[in-house]
């Protein structure tokens, strides 16, 4: 028979119990028994969810307190000196530490795992490290499901993956140089779950998804050759993207078993079929990474063939990665209507759809005739419903053509009829964009979302909050403001609810980071903006100064990436579609008289495919998406955009391409270093490097802003510089920002006048 398997349940529970438990803990309002009582609630509930709706086994060691990474990092005892643990079995509160920090020790780095928005803490190695079994998570939550009934599969996170993903401490060295020295405590580890009963262990390696270095293959050939000696049976499971040129050499590991990706991967399967290894087989079919009803009947007729020539019994139908990035379950949406919700599929209807394969390919489709039926009949509905298509923006995006794509005139000469109509100083100061959310700008915003409070109210509230803001800016001396972002909960959340094509859930959390969610609006039909989104709030704060305000835009392909995004049609698309829209909006911007607009893209570089052969493409269609959205006005109006902490280096000419007329970056916490790339490419626009890191509520002084402004001007000259914080203030204090600002602008002032005394 074909087995029904999962890689992995979201963790967070239903109602993101995981998070109130693990915060309770955190505040102290929860004791650690409480903690770990909640724990094991939520995962005897979610492997009784799973066994009920039709798996054959469920997976175990996927739930985590934190992240998966960090439980492997602890796991292989690999805990910092700093954080002074010398524990046999690392603790609780030691977990958490590495995690968050203390006031001794800061926390270790968190960074985005592979191309989701789920972020892991990145383990740290130094050359003479030590490592021993830290940790019986692994056996203690296999046994558990085990004395729950369940026919169990654990999780581990395999080694190369967790060695890649580090960082080394010290020189000279490289991470896998560490493998012989971990491989033991895997092997222990796995020794230990096979005693315990355990038939097959999933162990994960995604970097087999990337492009692999000669040493990183090796690791991997040496690696499985010693663990695949353990008396259990290992699913080797990469996944986010194809198998590609790495398939010859996760077939060529002497494992049990292999899992595919075949949403990222479908040409995968034709290579495994062809190469008839002697290998379980584990079809990853369902998607993981998104929230649509899959097309049984679709995939049936796809994977019927290959699963007979490999065998039925080598087979396993799984999701094609942990469904740790979908939401849990559609029976929360009570606020969807029926429509939408038939074409949709959370983390319990995947593995539902899982089961249904699974029994298709053992006792044939009759007999889940039904199953079938009813996944042929929402496709069929979802494709040819009105709510998807929209003729006229089908339309519209036949009609544009490369004039739309770029600005009538050269940046340089931008560049002048800009200054002369802007009259801006030499290092001209602005913000990001967003003003401090405070907890009395949420209360009114929940207020009026439960209709506690008028329209009218809340609107009053808003004008209040950006006057003030308008005034404070003024008096500081800002050059160009900021309306400050008040009526904005999320800023791309604030603008799907205004365009067409997106719908919302109420409960469709996932988590991005430790007990951080997010709840990602769905994009299911086709774009468009019935009405400007932001003009009404810009023109207001404009009415109010006679200096500039920047009109505060998301960038089409930042839409697209924090989005769940329709699969009927290309990204690429879907983004232009999105661009359409913003393009309306700047032109309406411009014609309500506001000459700076901003269009944040922080997400351009994070949208970047795995494999470095898939760049170029996804490059062009993002830029161009960008383009789009910003050409459809006069020379004269200011485009600026925004992007975070990001890696620049091996973008560079994308980002010069975009041709926005301003960019800001963030650069402090780096001390500039992410400047001299641009420097070195010598990018041509303006460029606003971020003096003020605004993750720390810290108030850095003006001497250390001068100092980090003075670094800029040598890097890049002054003449195209602005002065900025590294991003958006919503997260700080109005104390810490005014302060900081002041500080800031000061910093531009004296500058400016050492400036003038060199010329
Ligand atoms: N304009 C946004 C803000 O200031 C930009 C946020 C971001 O870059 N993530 O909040
Ligand atoms: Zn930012």
């Amino acid at each position: 028979m074909t087995q029904a398997v999962n890689l992995g349940f979201p963790r967070i529970g239903a109602r993101r119990d995981l998070k109130k438990a693990v915060e309770g803990y955190w505040k102290g309002t929860l004791d650690a028994g409480q903690l770990l009582q909640t724990a094991a609630n939520l995962r005897a509930d979610h492997w009784r969810l799973q066994a009920d709706a039709g798996l054959d086994c469920v997976p175990t060691g996927d739930f985590s307190f934190y992240d998966q990474v960090l439980d492997t990092t602890v796991m292989l005892g690999a805990v910092p000196e700093r954080f002074e643990a010398n524990e046999e079995i690392v603790s609780l509160d030691t977990y958490f530490a590495m995690a968050r920090g203390t006031k001794d020790a800061p926390a270790m780095e968190m960074t985005k795992w592979f191309d989701t928005n789920y972020h892991y803490i990145v383990p740290e190695f130094t050359r003479n490290q030590e490592f021993h079994l830290a940790s019986n998570k692994p056996l203690d939550e296999f046994r558990e499901a085990k004395a729950q009934g369940h026919t169990a599969r654990p999780v581990l996170l395999g080694p190369v993956t967790w060695l890649s993903l580090g960082k080394t401490k010290e020189a000279g060295f490289d991470p896998l140089d560490h493998l012989d020295a971990i491989l033991p405590i895997y092997a222990q580890v796995l020794k230990a779950l096979a005693s315990a009963g355990a038939e097959w262990v999933q162990i994960d390696e995604p970097i087999l998804a990337l492009d692999l270095s000669s040493a990183q293959k090796d690791a991997l050939q040496r690696a499985y050759a010693r663990l695949s000696q353990a008396e259990v049976n290992l699913m080797l499971t990469p996944y986010f993207d194809r198998l590609g040129d790495n398939l010859d050499l996760a077939l060529s590991l002497p494992v049990a078993g292999l899992h595919l990706d075949l949403v990222r991967g479908p040409s995968d399967l034709d290579a495994v079929v062809a190469a008839a290894p002697n290998k379980v087989i584990s079809l990853g079919v369902i998607n993981g990474r998104n929230v649509w009803r899959a097309d049984l009947s679709s995939v049936l007729d796809w994977i019927e063939g290959p699963v007979t020539k490999l065998g039925r019994d080598r087979v396993v139908i799984a999701p094609s990665c942990s469904l740790l990035h979908t939401p849990i379950d559609l029976v929360y949406e009570t606020k969807l209507d029926d429509e939408l919700k038939s074409w949709l599929a959370f983390a319990k209807q995947k593995i539902e759809e899982v089961a249904v394969l699974s029994t298709a390919l053992t006792k044939g489709r009759d007999a889940v005739s039904e199953a079938l039926a009813a996944s042929d009949a929402a496709c069929k509905a979802r494709k040819a419903s009105p709510r998807i298509h929209n003729a006229a923006v089908h339309e519209r995006l036949t009609n544009v053509t490369a004039k739309d794509e770029a600005r009538a005139t050269p940046f340089k000469d931008r560049r002048k009829l800009q200054q002369k109509k802007l009259k801006l100083p030499v290092l001209p100061t602005t913000t990001i964009g967003s003003f401090p959310q405070t907890a009395d700008v949420r209360k009114a915003r929940a207020s009026f979302r439960r209709g506690d409070i008028s329209e009218a109210d809340y609107n009053q509230f808003l004008r209040d909050q950006t006057r003030d803001a308008i005034r404070f800016q003024e008096e500081i001396g800002v050059d160009v403001l900021v309306h400050g972002e008040f009526e904005r909960n999320d800023m791309v959340e604030y603008f799907g609810e205004q365009l067409d094509g997106f719908a919302f859930t109420r409960n469709g959390w996932v988590q991005s980071y430790g007990s951080r969610c997010v709840k990602p609006p769905l994009i299911y039909g086709d774009v468009s903006r019935p009405e400007p989104m932001t003009v009404a709030w810009s023109q207001y704060a404009q009415s109010l100064t006679e200096r500039p305000v920047k009109g505060m835009l998301t960038g089409p392909v930042t839409i697209l990436q924090w989005s769940f995004v329709r699969d009927d049609q290309p990204r690429r698309d879907t983004c232009r579609q999105i661009a359409l829209a913003i393009r309306d909006e700047v032109v309406d911007l411009e014609a309500a008289g506001i000459g700076v607009i901003q269009i944040d893209e922080p997400a351009l570089r994070e949208g970047l495919p795995l494999r470095t052969s898939d760049h170029a493409a996804y490059l062009d269609w993002a830029v161009t998406a960008f383009r789009l959205s910003a050409s459809g006005i006069a020379d004269e109006t200011q485009i600026h955009t925004h992007m975070c902490y990001s890696e620049f280096n091996d973008i560079m000419p994308s980002i010069a391409a975009m041709d926005a007329d301003v960019i800001s970056i963030e650069t402090s916490r780096s001390d500039m270093e992410l400047l001299s790339v641009f420097a070195d490419f010598e990018y041509p626009n303006e460029i606003g490097p971020g003096i003020w890191d605004i993750h720390s509520p810290r108030v850095p002084g003006q001497p250390e802003m001068e100092a980090l402004l003075r670094k800029a001007v040598d890097a890049v000259g002054p003449e195209k510089l602005w002065v900025n914080p590294d991003c958006g203030l919503k997260t700080r204090g109005w104390e810490e920002v005014r302060a900081s600002l002041t500080h800031l602008v000061n910093a531009a002032r004296t500058l400016r006048a050492d400036i003038k005394v060199d010329a």
